[in-house]
């Protein structure tokens, strides 16, 4: 080959390689400042933004969703909180259960860059129309996939099956830092322990008033019972009215069971659609009829909507088994039993129909006891 031409060659390809470092060193650099903004965003209010318009604004691309797991809601919750709502993030949406959002998420293990087809990935964005290609980037935190930023281009070469995805994975992993991190820092600000929409106090309450609960029963020789009690279908009230009137439900439930009982009963939020009380002096066939008080209370009237909408709701509801008197030593372990044991009769009641109730000490609680004493 001529000397010249190869030389040329050799010029072109040299000026290539140039282009291509420098255009890495852009991305370097573009990647190393969202992990910085990222790092640097003190409250979640902040992080989100970071996440949402800030990624849009980096990455220059046509359409940009962020999606976020949030099952009991607590995120919204905490935003809500700090005087933010879901809404105020255009880019932003929160799922009940994001490994049903689309197949793919559920094999999520890096990120994932191709082409957009319809309509098979229309509701990953907010505006899919005219977009040819996509990048999924998954947020894990602590292995679990907690949510994805997902990118669209009307360009169809703009992300391809080929390119490196090692930045966005790494972002992704920042991300999942981050969230967790900020997501704490929050719930120990307003958590205290009470939960902010029912009222009712949290579980942390929970776990200490157990404690002592438990050392009161087995100083005074009195019984200590427990109720775990859950709404049945309440994924369905969200999804056909929306998750105000969710909430309002949850509110309204908090109050009917709160109208039941005794000052001395111990109520809590234990989770998203589901309460545990812990109720001192009292035996199994008294938590019988509390319980049974508490599922007529709920299922006797609907619940009045503000948009005039009226929800029929029932609860299911586990009853301890009794408690068996040990020594302060195995305190720990009677409570932990005390919880498990009405957490299964529970999971008994919705696998027998729900709007019911169930004990697996169920001997003494067969209808013409405890029913009839409820009726008298
Ligand atoms: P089951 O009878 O088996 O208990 O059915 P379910 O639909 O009640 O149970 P599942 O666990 O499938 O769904 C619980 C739903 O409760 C899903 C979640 O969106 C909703 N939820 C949890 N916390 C909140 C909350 O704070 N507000 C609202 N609106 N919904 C919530
Ligand atoms: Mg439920
Ligand atoms: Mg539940």
């Amino acid at each position: 080959m001529d000397l010249e031409q190869e030389n040329r060659r050799l010029y072109r390809q040299l000026r290539g390689l140039r282009e291509e470092a420098k255009r890495s060193q852009a991305t370097l650099e573009r990647f190393h400042a969202r992990e910085l903004e990222l790092l640097s965003a003190d409250t979640l209010a902040e992080l989100l933004q970071v996440m949402t318009e800030g990624m849009l604004l980096s990455f220059q691309v046509d359409s940009l969703r962020v999606l976020l797991d949030d099952p009991d809601h607590e995120i919204r919750l905490l935003l809500n909180n700090s005087g933010y709502h879901d809404s105020s993030y255009a880019y932003l949406q929160f799922v009940d259960d994001i490994l049903s959002i689309n197949p793919r998420f559920g094999r999520l293990n890096s990120p994932w860059l191709g082409p957009f087809l319809t309509p098979d990935y229309n509701h990953l964005f907010q505006d899919a129309s005219g977009l040819r290609s996509m990048a999924i980037l998954p947020i894990f935190c602590r292995n679990r996939l907690v949510g994805s930023i997902n990118l669209g281009s009307r360009d169809p070469t703009r992300f391809t099956r080929d390119l490196a995805t090692d930045f966005l994975a790494r972002l992704g992993k920042i991300c999942g830092v981050c969230l967790e991190n900020t997501i704490n820092r929050e719930r120990l600000l307003i958590s205290g322990l009470t939960d902010p929409l029912t009222e009712l106090h949290n579980r942390r309450y929970l776990d200490r008033r157990l404690d002592e609960e438990l050392s009161r029963a087995s100083r005074y020789k009195q019984p200590l019972s427990c109720l775990f009690i859950d709404a049945d279908h309440f994924k369905q009230i969200n999804d056909n009215y929306g998750h105000q009137a969710g909430d309002t439900a949850l509110r309204e439930l908090a109050d009917r069971i709160r109208s039941q009982l005794r000052a001395s009963d111990v109520a809590t939020r234990y989770g998203g659609e589901e309460f545990a009380l812990l109720l001192p002096q009292t035996g199994l066939s008294e938590a019988l009829l509390l319980a049974e008080r508490i599922r007529l209370e709920v299922a006797s009237s609907p619940i009045h909507l503000d948009d005039g909408n009226q929800l029929n709701i029932t609860v299911s509801i586990g009853v301890s088994e009794t408690l068996p008197m040990l020594g302060k030593s195995r305190h720990k372990e009677v409570g932990e039993h005390l919880l498990a044991s009405a957490d299964q009769a529970l999971y008994q009641a919705k696998a027998k129909g729900r709007n019911r109730i169930e004990s697996l000490s169920r001997r003494i609680s067969e209808p013409g006891t405890w029913r009839a004493k409820l009726v008298d």
